[in-house]
């Protein structure tokens, strides 16, 4: 257990975070060291919990808040990790190797991780701060949108990614009416390639949804249960709430000012050092080299935090193991899985063969012929075909891109 020293409190490792990185990441230390004291200090009023399940199965009943920790309360004990929830970090001084929380709590660590994960990006028009106009990112997000539901029958959805999409048809089977303007042609426009970008949009047509492309909110204007909001192309509407999805930005303020190097993310090696050797991150905070696709890249992603927290507790413990993953990519939307790995931007050249139009089918994605990135729909199990794929990144004909889906059917 942290032993504390008057105001101060000193542990063998500190890890601030409350999501997947930071729970992974304990038992990454525990794999290699039973002994050493671990504290967490999180912001959020819960323990780790699975994130991705606020815009998914909770709406439709399928799963209920008690499978939302990521491990029970009893596990931390058992581990002896000393959890301090409500606790924000606001200060590191790397070279006294020492942090403080906003309570003016100090801490002394021997190893430090960031596990910060993102914010979502914040809406750019007048009115913006109203309480009207919310983020979903949180678990108390997740509450106060579950709370007021009853009083609302119109809800507008601003943005264009994964979770503005799983929202809409999540408050559709609720019968709510829902808005959604999107700043694109269609949503997951970053990823998907329109042929399956726009039948999506179709789809949340047919649940109901009105949809606004290519359009964003400028002014809202907040009065007694009533918001009104005109958009950039003219358009005016009359909601009760608004939810912007505009993408998250990792957050690098701790990091940045203690002077750790900084780039779209806290800079890291492939063991999860940042350029402070006492110090480390992990997880969607973290810029690290991907070696399966040969980048340094940033990763959104539940798979990915999951498995870097892991290896780079390990590491923090002295494993030295390169974190050389190809981490899954997953999202679901009605009767459609996605699952992806490697580099899906559609910004490269995509392909997409199908084995059952519309039903089951892969996009690759191509750079000179060779495959990046693949996203598997509906076809289960391959998992471990796509990560060959993209770790082999040699070139392919279209002819031998189709025997491989034909021979995988
Ligand atoms: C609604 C939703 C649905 C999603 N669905 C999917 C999906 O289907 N598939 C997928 O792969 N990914 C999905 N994601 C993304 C996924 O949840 C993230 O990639 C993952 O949670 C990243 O984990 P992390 O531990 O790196 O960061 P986070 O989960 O963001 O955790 C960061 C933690 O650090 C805390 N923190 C930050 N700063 C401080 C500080 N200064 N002091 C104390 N605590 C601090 C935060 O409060 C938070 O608890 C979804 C995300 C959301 C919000």
């Amino acid at each position: 257990m942290a032993e504390r020293l008057g105001e101060k409190t000193s542990v063998r490792y500190c890890i601030v975070g409350g999501g997947y990185a930071a729970a992974a990441a304990i038992e990454g230390i525990r794999s290699r060291d039973a002994e050493g004291s671990i504290l967490l200090l999180s912001r959020e009023n819960h323990r780790p919990y699975h994130r991705p399940i606020l815009s998914k199965d909770l709406w439709y009943g399928e799963v209920t808040l008690e499978r939302l920790p990521i491990h029970t309360d009893d596990w931390y004990g058992e581990q002896r990790v000393d959890v301090r929830l409500r606790r924000e970090v606001v200060e590191l001084d790397v070279e006294n190797r020492r942090l403080w929380d906003e309570r003016g709590q100090a801490i002394e660590y021997e190893d430090l991780l960031l596990a910060t994960g993102c914010r979502p990006r914040r809406l750019q028009a007048e009115g913006a701060e109203t309480s009207s106009v919310r983020y979903f990112r949180d678990l108390e997000d997740y509450l106060d949108l579950e709370a007021r539901l009853d009083r609302l029958q119109h809800v507008t959805l601003v943005g264009g990614g994964f979770i503005s999409v799983e929202m809409a048809a999540a408050l559709r089977s609720r019968r709510k009416e829902v808005t959604y303007v999107l700043a694109d042609e269609y949503p997951l426009h970053r990823l998907l390639p329109r042929e399956l970008g726009l039948p999506l949009l179709d789809h949340l047509r047919e649940l109901g949804v009105e949809t606004v492309s290519g359009d964003t909110l400028t002014h809202i204007e907040e009065s007694p249960g009533l918001v009104h909001a005109r958009t950039l192309l003219g358009n005016e509407l009359d909601t009760q709430l608004v939810i912007v999805d505009q993408g998250a930005e990792p957050q690098v303020d701790l990091a940045e000012a203690a002077g750790l190097a900084i780039d779209d993310g806290i800079v890291v090696d492939e063991f999860g050092r940042t350029s402070d050797p006492n110090v480390w991150a992990a997880g969607d905070v973290a810029e690290f080299p991907y070696r399966a696709l040969g980048q340094i890249m940033r990763v959104e992603g539940s798979d990915h935090a999951d498995a870097h927290g892991r290896v780079v507790g390990a590491n923090m413990a002295g494993a030295e193991r390169a974190y050389d993953e190809l981490p899954l990519k997953s999202f679901r939307i009605g009767e459609l899985m996605f699952e992806g790995v490697g580099e899906l931007w559609a910004r490269l050249a995509t392909e997409i063969l199908w084995v059952e139009p519309g039903r089951e089918g892969v996009v690759f994605y191509l750079r000179d012929d060779v495959i990046r990135g693949v996203l598997m729909i509906n076809m289960r199990d391959r998992l471990e075909w796509a990560r060959g794929l993209v770790r082999e990144a040699r070139a392919a004909t279209a002819a031998e891109r189709s025997a491989l889906v034909t021979a995988k059917a």
